[in-house]
């Protein structure tokens, strides 16, 4: 077949796929068949330059780098919104908008306000050209390459649409992903993010696209303006966007009376609890797109819509305890047992306190009757002391110092909001939580084995340490409480697979701090084997491709610790892998070590990840813009005439992918 024609029509049904999915949430291929399509498009599109497409579907995975956002104009001021908290508010703004409209009839629709990021995104023919946050209304910065990934953003429309528009929408984390993101950094030693509306907009401005794509940001619309949209109408607006292929929500009701207008207002109240992302209000809008003209603008927000914003749910309730939790870094968190009260359709026994300064600033006591409150968090928190009921005799709360585990006492560093148990090896939750994560599915996945049967081992005194488990027979597990003949081999089993996992997954098991999943890989490959990294001083270590002084100095920390090379010894005695394996080696080189290479382009032989791999794996770091420190410029077709001249005017040398293939020898 034409080779135009295949990869036009790949590209076209993976958009229609990708639709299906992401914004009608009704796939009708599975998740192997389209990741297989679009492999074969990748390789397609790198073998094929010529068709290079700035909207294909293979955009998505990211991979472009933005150093500098862009400030960009938007062509149509971004208004803020007005904003009501009683239903009197609601009331009085329709009475004005009826006095200055006259006595016509106004309809009305009613959406929710979704709690993220603002965009605008500019349309041409039916492509994507552009995306802009708010930033002050004015003027916003460009995360075109950023929003591109977002999979419910259509790259290509469909139907019958204007020549030209920008479409407005607000870019929302969901809960559930934002909980597995959060799980993620817990498993990494990382502190959580605080709430989806931060972490949402600050994903659009990450450097690496490629980041991007992996948060699972969705794109919700309801605004489109331009110049001759043939819209008429609010609600016929977001009919015909759901038709361009655009993901809008489907709640929005057009309501022809202020008490239609309440019984939405009302009814979502309530029942936002159950969907799937943060809402803070709703907002009503005059529907009339020629009545909304002639009412206008105030210097800030329009006059034809009015946010009315939900009152963060509350309810009072007994502080019973005040207890302390240690987690596997040793951070001390308090937390708040309550008596059960509902809060937002849930009973709520639990909130979080966050730190000492916290419980100090509120003056929290056991015993007092606080007001919680479920915001844009998961987990509820207080935020106030109801000082009218407090107990006669109650005392300040006194903050432990010592740790409620193991009885060290606890220390603060300067800066750090939360004080630390450091008895990493005597305090009961940090050596769990250690193995716990070192048998973890991203790190050693051993199978048959669990976090409780750890707890179980350790209490039971038959594991000190993640090494200590090689050394288990089914003669010891088989008295443990559930342990059934059959489930004490699979542990036993399971465990001695493990010695064949892979060096890098090793490395990220071990529960160095800040040695997440991707530093593990790159200390993986930078050092080959355990001897060379534990060997590494500071200086060494920093010049490792995205490792800092944070990370460096907690790398030295653990092997400066007999009790780690310990371990490590006895795990290398039992076979596991310490070094990257043969065939990973074959491919490494010290050829361009010290050097820094950028690519820009299309290229013909590798495809662009391809082509950074081999960087890397010949010892060169990938530059992700051009400066006085570039080595080469490895120009593809296409590359970007601003590259080129800078490169020329810093004298970096350009070459050709063919002259890099030779440089490593390929
Ligand atoms: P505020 O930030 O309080 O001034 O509210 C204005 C912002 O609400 C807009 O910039 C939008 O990002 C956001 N918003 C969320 N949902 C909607 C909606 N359905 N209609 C209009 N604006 C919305
Ligand atoms: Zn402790």
């Amino acid at each position: 077949m034409d080779m135009e024609k295949r990869i036009k029509a790949l590209r076209q049904a993976l958009r229609e796929h990708n639709y299906n999915y992401y914004v009608l949430d009704s796939p009708t291929i599975s998740d192997f068949e389209f990741d297989m399509k679009l492999k074969e498009l990748q390789e397609l599109e790198a073998q094929h330059p010529e068709f290079y497409d700035a909207n294909s579907p293979t955009i998505r995975v990211g991979g472009g780098v933005t150093k500098n956002f862009e400030t960009v104009v938007h062509e149509h001021r971004m208004y803020s919104l007005d904003n009501s908290y009683s239903k009197d508010d609601l009331e009085d703004w329709e009475k004005r908008i009826q006095r200055n409209l006259g006595p016509v009839p106004v309809a009305y629709t009613c959406e929710l306000k979704y709690d993220g990021a603002s965009i605008s995104i500019t349309y041409e023919k039916g492509k994507l050209l552009r995306a802009v946050t708010r930033g002050d209304g004015v003027q916003g910065d460009d995360v075109t390459t950023n929003v591109k990934t977002i999979k419910s953003v259509p790259l290509q429309l469909k139907g019958n649409f204007p020549d030209r528009f920008d479409i407005r929408g607000e870019i929302v984390l969901p809960f559930d992903g934002f909980v597995k993101m959060n799980q993620e950094r817990a498993a990494n030693g990382e502190e959580p993010y605080m709430n989806p509306r931060n972490t949402a907009s600050g994903s659009l401005k990450l450097q690496d696209s490629a980041i991007v794509a992996k948060r699972p940001l969705e794109c919700l619309l309801y605004s489109i303006v331009g110049k001759d949209t043939g819209i008429g109408t609010q609600y016929e607006m977001l009919e015909k966007a759901r038709e361009w292929g655009f993901k809008v929500p489907t709640v929005a009701k057009l309501c022809h009376s202020t008490e239609e207008v309440m019984a939405f207002v009302e009814h979502w109240d309530t029942a936002r609890h159950e969907l799937p992302y943060e809402t803070d209000g709703v907002v009503v809008k005059v529907n009339n797109l020629q009545q909304q003209e002639e009412l206008g603008f105030t210097s800030k927000a329009p006059r034809w819509a009015m946010a009315y914003k939900f009152k963060a749910e509350q309810v009072s309730t007994i502080l019973q305890k005040i207890s302390y939790q240690v987690g596997r870094t040793g951070a001390i968190t308090p937390v708040a047992n309550l008596a059960p009260v509902l809060l937002a359709g849930t009973t709520v026994k639990r909130a979080s306190l966050h730190n000492a300064d916290q419980i100090a600033k509120l003056d929290i006591r056991e015993g007092d009757t606080v007001f919680v409150e479920k915001g844009g968090e998961i987990i509820p928190k207080i935020v106030g002391v109801d000082m009218a009921k407090r107990p006669p005799h109650s005392r300040p709360t006194v903050y432990i110092d010592h740790c409620p585990e193991c009885g060290a006492p606890l220390e603060r560093t300067e800066g750090d909001a939360k004080h630390y148990c450091p008895n990493e090896y005597g305090c009961p939750p940090q050596i769990t939580g250690r193995i716990q994560h070192f048998i973890s599915r991203r790190a050693m996945d051993i199978e048959g084995l669990g976090g409780e049967t750890v707890v179980l081992l350790f209490k039971e005194g038959l594991i000190q340490d993640y090494a200590d488990l090689y050394d288990l027979t089914k003669e010891q597990v088989l008295p443990l409480e559930r342990m059934a003949d059959k489930s004490a081999e699979n542990l036993i089993n399971g465990i001695a697979a493990s010695v064949a996992v892979p060096f890098e997954r090793v490395l990220f098991a071990l529960g160095i701090r800040f040695v997440g999943e991707t530093v593990a890989k790159k200390l993986a490959k930078a050092y080959k084997n355990i001897d060379a990294l534990a060997n590494a001083t500071v200086e060494e270590l920093e010049a490792v491709d995205e490792i800092g002084e944070r990370i460096a100095h907690s790398v030295i920390a653990f092997f400066g610790n007999e009790k780690n090379r310990l371990a490590i010894r006895r795990l290398k005695e039992k076979g596991l892998q310490f070094s990257l394996s043969e065939d990973d080696l074959a491919q490494q080189t010290d050829l361009l070590k010290g050097q820094t290479v950028v690519v820009s382009g299309v290229f013909e032989t590798l495809g662009r990840d391809e082509l950074k791999k081999c960087i890397e794996d010949n010892g060169g770091k990938v530059g992700s813009s051009i400066s006085a420190k570039t080595t080469y410029l490895v120009a593809g077709d296409k590359m970007g005439p601003s590259k080129r001249t800078k490169a020329e005017k810093l004298g970096v040398p350009i070459i050709s992918e063919h002259d890099f293939l030779k440089l490593v020898g390929r």
